[in-house]
């Protein structure tokens, strides 16, 4: 759909940005080993941005062209009363001034939420489901239950909700299982994206390079079973697309560390607090609650385009022997992926 107020938010380098993913909070019911440590300190729910305030900023954004909306965590279905966000931005949806509004979650909530999540104009879910296998998986969650998940992820398919699996792959964790995956995801009727770990917040005991695994090893394998054509399918995200001719689905893999994918980039992400980052990969933010508290809807408005003016080229990530350090020390639910 096009909108005459799309090239409102654009910035220096000719990107226009009408993508907003919002975490709504940083709390989680897992404790996955490459996203968090176990014992995380998380904030006090006091600083966080009420629901209400949440709602506006979106609408501000809209207001500058933003067409889609992807909540996200920590886990976004845990926030209390997130169904009233949800229910706001779908109505938005409805009345044609939105695209899509669309949630990454770890399915754990789905089973009693996938039909309320439906009825309010949600059509698409990210899941991310490191592994089929019940010991693999806790291993990976430490606090999941796969067999909750992955009932969940039938009601969602019975609501009518479309399902994109995302996984991680880990090296000496899941990495016997990316065959399996992407048959089952074509059984299913699935779309599967496979992501390499990325260096972001500290994970306490684990070490993110035993972690990593490079998806060009990823690849090797699984062309070992399939016929994998790169895919025509473009999106603005991070992810290169593959055909897969046995199961007729498709494959995306985001190899963040191995190839650089800003040049599309047409998003920012919004933390549960109010920040502004203008890239998932820099520490560089704008800090949108204090425009709204202090200045209200104007103040808002000029916090988000002067924001928007500093959002740069790109990332910088890296893992190497040299340097295990996270990148940004923020973890990835703060952000949201
Ligand atoms: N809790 C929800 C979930 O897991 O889908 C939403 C938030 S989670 C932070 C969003 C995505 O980021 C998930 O697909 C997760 O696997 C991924 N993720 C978290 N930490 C990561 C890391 N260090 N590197 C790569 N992906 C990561
Ligand atoms: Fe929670 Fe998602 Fe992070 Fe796992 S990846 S700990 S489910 S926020």
């Amino acid at each position: 759909m096009t909108n005459e107020m799309t090239t409102q938010l654009i910035d220096p380098y000719g990107r226009s940005v009408d993508y907003i993913r919002l975490s709504v909070t940083d709390r989680c019911d897992f404790r996955c080993v490459y996203c968090m440590a176990e014992d995380m300190t998380f904030l006090p729910k006091a600083d966080l941005l009420t629901l209400e305030e949440l709602e506006q900023i979106v609408k501000c954004f809209m207001s500058l062209g933003t067409r889609k909306v992807r909540l996200t965590g920590g886990e976004p279905l845990v926030r209390r009363n997130i169904m009233h966000l949800i229910s706001a931005l779908g109505a938005e949806v409805k009345a044609g001034r939105l695209d899509e509004v669309t949630l990454t979650t770890n399915g754990s909530q789905l089973g009693k939420m996938a039909h309320e999540l439906y009825e309010a104009g949600v059509r698409r879910l990210n899941i991310s489901l490191d592994s089929r296998d019940k010991d693999t998986f806790k291993d990976i969650t430490r606090w999941g239950d796969l067999d909750k998940v992955m009932a969940g992820l039938e009601t969602a398919k019975q609501a009518g909700l479309s399902l994109k699996i995302n996984m991680v792959a880990l090296k000496g964790v899941n990495d016997d299982e990316f065959a399996d995956m992407l048959r089952w995801c074509g059984d299913e009727g699935f779309d599967l994206t496979i992501i390499e770990v990325m260096p972001m917040g500290d994970i306490g005991s684990e070490n993110r390079l035993d972690q990593y695994l490079p998806l060009t090893e990823v690849r090797r394998q699984l062309e070992n079973h399939f016929t994998l054509t790169p895919s025509t399918h473009r999106t603005a995200g991070p992810a290169r697309y593959f055909d897969v001719q046995e199961t007729g689905g498709r494959l995306g893999l985001i190899t963040p560390l191995t190839h650089n994918f800003c040049e599309s980039c047409n998003r920012v992400r919004m933390t549960c607090t109010g920040e502004l980052y203008m890239c998932l990969g820099q520490d560089d933010n704008a800090n949108l609650a204090q425009a709204l508290r202090s200045g209200g809807e104007t103040a808002l408005k000029e916090a988000i385009i002067e924001a928007i003016g500093r959002k740069p080229k790109g990332h910088d990530f890296e893992i190497s022997r040299r340097n295990s350090a996270p990148a940004v020390s923020r973890h990835m639910s703060v952000t949201g992926g």
